[in-house]
């Protein structure tokens, strides 16, 4: 057991103090030796990282990490709880408890089911639903739609960034008219944020759907095609070029987009991108055993797209890894492959699966802690989160990297209780997780929810806050 004092019961505004003690830093110093090290976090800021021993912390609550591996609390900036909306599918609390299960303390929830956020008054009435539901700390994006531009300065003040679905995408978007994507990418410039999207070209879509009558899971890669990809991408970019705009290429799928986007970082462009776990750890073929269990949108692309993903991750171009955590009940994804929906769930298992890339040789240790860390916040200008430095937010996850488990869906806290996953041998699951000081997890053990699955709706106490953004210059048109 880890021992620690009992989880403090009147916690400052910005989070808790504690000391995590004989802890190890994880891909900063991997060495057989690295040394056993003692983080101090006082009220949710880490402010002080110091040999075992040293650290003179009189009175705070402390918890021995007993040599474990430290890592920062994950941050993932893609995610659909459904919550209001959809809650039998998710809920916030159930799919937070998730996220802590995967070493997540940090997120960006995109809605994707009604009531949008396409208001003031509609993202207003969102956080205010989510922060009294939220067990880690978040961001919900608004929706980049032609009715939400009258009011996009202020939801603008109120969001980390926008998002446009240029393909259709479970219900939402399919807006592919180049000067009405202008006209919307321009919109968000002036309100000073980020265009977060869904880069798929719906004329290639439909013709896509046209030629596979008949498609099932095995064709869902030539429906919704890379070329598809491509082409959105292209026509994105080129927005950020003629607004001076800022985009970030969500879950992005194929060989073709990141040398699209390879080449518009070397122009000096504003422009981010990320990836999903199923597209570097599953191919195309992997839907002869998954059926529509593997069916996402964008498609999952063939391997030599998940080797370029890899390889973009590896030299920057790839900024980061979210799950895009997008839950559907198994008696839906059973349907067959024209009426099943697109989507899966994985933030219960982010941190082993970004671990899996390390262990394959895919990523260096440093690669992958950033990919779902600094990185990941970094491409959505999310401040105070990511990193294991004074002056961050105290959310720091504790893993064993060698010890080994078997992924078996039914365990899972999220409500799908399904995984493309099922019954891969990974490590790294986290087993303490501390969020701005305060104890979510330990020993594997969620804590500070009452209920064994936490009910759709149902509200918590000491939750998550609302993320803070990079303070960033102004974005204007040229
Ligand atoms: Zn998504």
């Amino acid at each position: 057991m880890f021992d620690a004092a009992p989880v403090p019961t009147s916690p400052h505004p910005g989070g808790d103090d504690l000391v995590l003690r004989n802890i190890r830093l994880w891909a900063l110093d991997q060495r057989e030796a690295a040394p056993l090290m003692d983080i101090s976090i006082r009220s949710g800021r880490i402010d002080g990282i110091s040999p075992a021993g040293e650290l003179a912390t009189a009175g705070r609550a402390e918890l021995n990490g007993r040599g474990r591996a430290a890592i920062p609390g994950l941050v993932d900036v893609h995610v659909h709880f459904r919550d209001p909306g959809l809650t039998y599918k998710e809920g916030w609390v159930r799919g937070s408890r998730g996220a802590i299960h995967g070493g997540v303390t940090s997120i960006v929830e995109v809605q994707n089911c009604p009531p949008l956020s396409t208001s003031v008054q509609a993202i207003s009435d969102r956080l205010e639903y989510v922060e009294s539901r939220s067990l880690i700390d978040f961001g919900c994006l608004g929706n980049l739609l032609d009715d939400s531009v009258p009011e996009l300065e202020g939801i603008a003040a109120r969001v980390p960034a926008i998002k446009l679905f240029l393909g259709c995408s479970t219900g939402v978007g399919g807006q592919d008219n180049p000067e009405q994507v202008l006209a919307l990418f321009a919109a968000a410039a002036r309100a000073g944020r980020m265009v977060v999207a869904h880069c798929e070209d719906q004329a290639l879509l439909n013709a896509g759907e046209k030629s596979f009558p008949d498609a099932t899971a095995k064709e869902h890669h030539l429906v919704r095609s890379a070329e598809a990809e491509v082409e959105s991408i292209r026509l994105a970019i080129n927005c950020v070029r003629q607004t001076g705009g800022a985009l970030h290429v969500f879950h992005i799928t194929s060989a073709g987009g990141v040398q699209l986007v390879r080449d518009a970082k070397a122009e000096g462009l504003a422009v981010f991108a990320t990836t999903a776990p199923h597209y570097v750890l599953l191919s195309c073929e992997d839907a002869e055993r998954l059926d529509c269990f593997i069916k996402v949108n964008p498609s999952v692309k063939t391997k030599a797209d998940g080797a370029a993903i890899l390889a973009a991750l590896r030299d920057g171009t790839v900024d980061g890894i979210g799950t895009d955590h997008a839950p559907h009940p198994r008696e839906h994804k059973t349907r067959e492959y024209s009426k099943a929906p697109s989507g899966m769930p994985s933030i219960d298992l982010l941190w082993p699966l970004t671990l899996e890339l390390f262990r394959r040789g895919e990523l260096t240790a440093k690669q992958a802690v950033q990919s779902v860390t600094s990185g990941a916040a970094a491409s959505m200008r999310i401040a105070d989160k990511g990193r294991l430095e004074v002056g961050f937010d105290g959310d720091v996850v504790l893993f064993d990297p060698v010890k080994t488990r078997t992924v078996v869906a039914a365990h899972l806290p999220s409500t799908s209780k399904w995984s493309c996953y099922e019954g891969m041998e990974l490590a790294g699951f986290p087993e303490v997780v501390v969020r701005r000081g305060s104890i979510l997890m330990n020993e594997g053990v969620i804590l500070g929810c009452d209920g064994p699955d936490g009910d759709a709706g149902e509200k918590v106490a000491n939750g998550g806050k609302p993320l803070r953004l990079e303070a960033t210059r102004p974005q204007t048109l040229t």
